[in-house]
C-alpha cells in the first residue's frame, strides 16, 4: 500500500451506522494499467490527475491505501425482479471512504471489481473490463445530459484474467463518485435486521447527508404523530427525487435494466449501470437486458416500478411515521401519490420543452385543476404529447433523432407514412410560441443530437476489450457534449442499420 494519502478520506457512514458495513481491504492487482482517468472529476473532488495518472494514484484507485485508512463493504437486502434477497452488499465493491468535494458536498469514493467480500455469495468478486468501460461511458452520458447520476473516476485493468461466458477476459477496478451509497436495500435491510432503532439511526444519517432541510431534533420516539414527521418527510423527499429523475430517464429514452430495489438511490442519483441502454426505435415495451426474460424492467415500466420500490421503501419506515399502524399507512400510501403526480407533472413538462412547447400549468396536479386551467385557456399539451408518442410507437421513429429533426424542421422524412405526422404538426403549429429560429434554438439546448447508442457502445467495448480505446474516447468525446452537433461526430448521431440485430446487453 502507499505510505500516505493525499486527500482526507472519512468513514462516516460506518461510524453512524457500524451494523451496515465490514471493514474490507481491497485485493491487490498483478500488474495494473491506467485505462481512464475522469481529470474533470479528479479535481471536482480535490484529487490530482497528475498524481493519480502515476504508480501511487493507481494504487490509490486500486483501493490499496494505508492500513490506518478503514475501508468497508457495506450490506443491503433488496427484491430482485420482485423476489426478496435478505442479504446482498458490496460483494465485489468497497468504500473507501468519503471526501467533501470542491463545493463542500461529502461524497463517496467506492470501488467495484476489488475482490470477493464476505457478500460475495458464489461470486468471484471481479469485474471485467468492457462492462466497467460501459459504467464509465453511462455516467458520464448521463451526467452530461444534465441526469443526476454516479460518475467514474477511472478504470485501471489489473493484468488478470477473469472467467466470464463468453471466456476469458480482462479483468478491471472501477472508481466511482457517489452522492452516497444509501439504497432503498439499504433500508430493507436494516429494517429487516435492526427494527426501528437502527432504521432510525440510518434515516437521521440519510436526512443529514441528503435532506439537510429536512430537521430531526425535535422528533423523538414520543412524537412521530406530531405534524412535521421527519421521517415522513424524508419518505416525500425520496418520492420527489425518484419522481424528478425517472422523469428524466424516460425523456432520454434511457432503461436502466435491473431496477432492484437495491439499485435505487435515497440521494436520487442514477446507479449501477449494468445491461443499461438507450432506445432507438420509440417503444415502451423495449427491453435490452439478457436476464429480464419477463420485461419487468421494460422501457415504458420504469416510473411504476419506481413507484413499487418507493413502497418498499416506505415499508421500512412505517413504525416511524405514525404510532398508529393504519395511520403510518395512510400518511405512506399519501406519499406514494405524490410520486405519480410529481413524476407525471415532471414528465410532460420535460417533453413539452422537448417539443418546443410553452410550460404547461405546472398547478394542473389533480383532474379538476387540469379542467379549471383548460377552461382559462392554458396551454394543455398532455394529448398532443401522447399522440406524439403514439405516432413514434407505430411508425417505429428513432426517439433521439426524432427530437433534432422536429426542430430542424426535417422531421416529416422520419416517418413512413406521413400525412399522421402531418396531421399532427399542424395542431403543434398552432401552439407553439415564438420566433421558429429561437424555438428551435431552445430545442436543440435540451434535445442530445448524441447518446451512447448500443451498436457504437458495443463496437467502442469491443474493441477497448482488444486494447484499442480510441473509438471509446471518441464516442466518449461525443456523448461529453451531446447537444453540440460536430460534423466530424456525425454518424454516431445515426441509429443502427435497420438490418441490424437485436442488441442484448449483460450485466
Ligand atoms: P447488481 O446486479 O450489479 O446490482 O449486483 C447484485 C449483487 O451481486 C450485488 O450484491 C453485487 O455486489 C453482487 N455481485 C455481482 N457480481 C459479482 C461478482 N462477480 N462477485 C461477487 N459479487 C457480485
Ligand atoms: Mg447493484
Ligand atoms: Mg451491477
Amino acid at each position: 500500500p502507499i505510505p500516505l494519502l493525499p486527500v482526507h478520506l472519512e468513514q462516516g457512514y460506518a461510524q453512524a451506522v457500524p451494523e451496515l458495513s465490514l471493514a474490507w481491504r481491497a485485493a491487490p492487482a498483478p500488474d495494473p494499467t491506467l485505462q481512464v482517468l475522469n481529470d474533470d472529476l479528479a479535481v471536482e473532488v480535490g484529487l490530482d490527475p497528475a498524481w493519480l495518472a502515476g504508480p501511487d494514484g493507481l494504487e490509490f484507485l486500486l483501493g490499496q491505501v494505508p492500513q490506518s485508512v478503514p475501508t468497508v463493504a457495506q450490506v443491503y437486502a433488496g427484491h430482485q425482479f420482485g423476489g426478496y434477497s435478505p442479504r446482498l452488499g458490496d460483494g465485489r465493491a468497497l468504500l473507501l471512504g468519503e471526501l467533501l468535494d470542491t463545493d463542500g458536498q461529502r461524497r463517496d469514493l467506492h470501488l467495484k471489481g476489488s475482490g470477493r467480500t464476505p457478500f460475495a455469495r458464489g461470486g468471484d468478486g471481479k469485474a471485467v473490463l468492457g462492462p466497467m468501460l460501459r459504467e464509465y461511458l453511462m455516467g458520464e452520458a448521463m451526467h452530461a445530459l444534465g441526469i443526476p447520476t454516479t460518475r467514474a473516476l477511472s478504470v485501471v485493468a489489473t493484468g488478470e484474467r477473469v472467467m466470464r461466458e463468453e471466456g476469458y477476459l480482462p479483468g478491471a477496478v472501477l472508481c466511482r463518485v457517489a452522492a452516497s451509497h444509501l439504497r432503498v436495500g439499504t433500508f430493507q435491510f436494516a429494517a429487516a435486521n435492526g427494527g426501528p432503532d437502527l432504521v432510525r439511526r440510518l434515516a437521521d444519517y440519510a436526512i443529514a447527508r441528503h435532506y439537510p432541510a429536512i430537521t430531526t431534533d425535535a422528533h423523538g420516539p414520543d412524537n412521530l404523530g406530531d405534524p412535521g414527521n421527519p421521517y415522513l418527510a424524508l419518505l416525500e423527499a425520496v418520492a420527489g427525487a425518484q419522481a424528478q429523475l425517472l422523469a428524466q430517464w424516460m425523456s432520454v429514452g434511457f432503461i436502466h435494466g435491473v431496477m432492484n430495489t437495491d439499485n435505487m438511490t435515497i440521494s436520487g442519483q442514477t446507479i449501477d449501470y449494468g445491461p443499461c441502454a438507450f432506445l432507438d426505435a420509440y417503444d415502451p415495451a423495449t427491453v435490452f437486458s439478457s436476464i429480464d426474460h419477463g420485461g419487468r424492467y421494460a422501457y415504458g415500466n420504469q416510473p411504476g416500478i419506481a413507484q413499487w420500490n418507493l413502497a418498499r421503501f416506505a415499508e421500512t419506515l412505517l413504525p416511524l411515521l405514525h404510532p398508529d399502524p393504519d395511520t403510518a399507512v395512510d400518511r405512506a400510501t399519501d406519499a406514494l401519490s405524490g410520486f405519480a403526480r410529481r413524476y407525471d407533472a415532471a414528465v410532460t413538462a420535460i417533453l413539452a420543452a422537448k417539443l418546443g412547447l410553452p410550460e404547461p400549468e405546472s398547478a394542473a396536479e389533480s383532474e379538476s385543476d387540469a379542467d379549471a386551467v383548460a377552461a382559462a385557456g392554458a396551454v394543455q399539451p398532455r394529448a398532443l404529447i401522447a399522440d406524439c408518442l403514439e405516432l413514434l410507437r407505430e411508425q417505429r421513429v428513432d426517439f433521439t433523432g426524432f427530437f433534432r429533426a422536429l426542430a430542424a424542421g426535417t422531421a416529416r422524412d422520419l416517418f413512413a407514412e406521413p400525412t399522421a405526422f402531418d396531421a399532427w404538426a399542424q395542431r403543434r403549429a398552432a401552439m407553439v410560441v415564438g420566433e421558429p429560429v429561437e424555438v428551435a434554438a431552445a430545442m436543440n439546448r435540451i434535445n442530445p443530437a448524441y447518446i451512447p447508442r448500443n451498436h457504437r457502445v458495443e463496437e467502442a467495448l469491443a474493441a477497448a476489450t482488444d486494447g484499442d480505446l480510441a473509438l471509446f474516447e471518441r464516442l466518449l468525446s461525443a456523448v461529453r457534449r451531446p447537444f453540440d452537433e460536430r460534423a466530424d461526430l456525425a454518424d454516431l448521431a445515426e441509429p443502427a442499420p435497420d438490418d441490424a440485430p437485436a442488441h442484448v446487453t449483460f450485466c
